[in-house]
């Protein structure tokens, strides 16, 4: 496979042309559609991976990320429902994978108290199903499993790294634990290579609108083209490990290229309060935010147009908030090589920017 224009052999060797035994590798990406999904696409793709990906027949495929990355045409769909096991179990036999990632997930945590059962089906009744067709039908397949920093919640050490007691907050978080355990379940029992990513919270410009780094860039990309709409948002002093998606999913290729199937913590091990969010995204596009009001009256006002660009509404916020997240990647640095590159407010400009400018477009 490719990275960076070289060709990456599987003793991790860097070569400028294939060996003769060259194989082009197949993977699944369960979500392909979602932010990560289409992230990782790329990056496969860039590595000369066959990509597959799973779209549900139900819902009409949203190719929006995938488009704006520029690889929707460069990889095939089939569709999987992961509530409905006949779906998983023909996709998983149909074709030899290497890998399968499986991204797919219910991933707005606020939701999730809205349809708990649901939730939980998916992400994690989910994660069984598609380990299960694996040990069936390809048990030497490698497997990836989203798992997330929600599965700690109520924390019980600060920073958070793979030995810290899960205490999720939430029916995504409970859900989570589920995939998570299940995934180490099927390798402790089955011998899968099965590995589980905990991953703190990443973002980019395909991040879901209805995220809130995502909300505060949509928003405020508005806000600066002269549509004076406020942002309304919960918790600002809420903090969060915020890093680029594009980094995160190359976290995930390296789990699963070692000898031995593991769990690691990917994070910056830098904590930024959604406050500092806002204003690194509304200095990116050249609005000047002044705050005033206490606790839920706050808001911030853009002293160029005199207008309030920002509110706080405690309808916002959640009914039990998650403790303070702060990730330890030691172990996924010294033992994969990884490292993020994109600094949280590089990661608010290059989202603030990008939605300015796909406005004006
Ligand atoms: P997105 O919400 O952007 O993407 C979720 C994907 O899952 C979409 O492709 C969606 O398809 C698909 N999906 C939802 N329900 C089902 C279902 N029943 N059957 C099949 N597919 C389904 O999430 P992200 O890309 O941000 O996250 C990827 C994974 O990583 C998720 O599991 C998430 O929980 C986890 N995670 C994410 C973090 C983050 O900060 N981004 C942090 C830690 C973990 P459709 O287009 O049809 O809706």
């Amino acid at each position: 496979n490719r990275l960076n224009g070289m060709y990456v052999c599987s003793d991790g060797c860097r070569i400028a042309q294939p060996r003769a035994e060259f194989k082009v590798k197949k993977a699944l990406i369960t979500g392909i559609t979602g932010q990560d999904g289409s992230y990782l696409a790329r990056l496969l793709l860039d590595m000369g991976y066959e990509v597959t990906g799973t779209v549900r027949a139900s819902s009409q495929a949203k190719m929006t990320r995938l488009r704006k990355l520029g690889v929707a045409d460069a990889v095939r769909l089939v569709d999987v429902d992961l509530s409905e096991i006949n779906s998983i179990n023909r996709a998983i036999r149909g074709t030899a994978f290497d890998e399968v990632y499986n991204l797919a997930a219910q991933s707005f945590v606020g939701s999730s108290w809205d349809q708990p059962i649901y939730v939980a089906d998916v992400n994690g009744l989910g994660v069984v199903r598609l380990l299960d067709a694996l040990r069936t039908y390809s048990p030497q397949t490698r497997f990836y499993q989203a798992s997330t920093s929600e599965m700690f919640g109520r924390v019980r050490a600060v920073p958070q790294n793979e030995e810290t007691p899960f205490h999720p907050r939430s029916p995504y978080g409970a859900a989570k634990v589920y995939g998570h355990y299940i995934t180490v379940n099927y390798r402790e029992s089955f011998g899968l290579h099965a590995s589980s990513g905990i991953l703190f919270n990443h973002e980019s410009p395909v991040r879901g609108a209805e995220m809130v780094t995502r909300k505060i860039t949509l928003a405020l990309a508005r806000f600066a083209h002269g549509d004076h709409v406020p942002v309304e948002l919960g918790d600002l002093d809420a903090r969060r490990d915020w890093g680029f998606a594009g980094d995160y999913v190359e976290g995930m290729w390296r789990m699963l290229q070692q000898d031995v199937a593991e769990d690691y913590v990917l994070a910056t091990g830098i904590t930024t309060p959604i406050r500092d969010f806002v204003r690194f995204a509304a200095e990116a596009l050249g609005l000047d935010l002044t705050w005033s009001g206490t606790a839920e009256a706050e808001h911030a006002v853009d002293r160029r147009s005199g207008k309030v660009a920002v509110k706080v509404n405690p309808r916002f916020y959640r009914p039990a908030e998650v403790d303070l997240l702060l990730g330890d990647a030691t172990k996924a640095r010294t033992r994969l090589g990884w490292q993020p590159k994109v600094t949280v407010r590089e990661l608010a400009e290059m989202m603030a920017t990008s939605d300015y400018d796909d406005w004006r477009a």
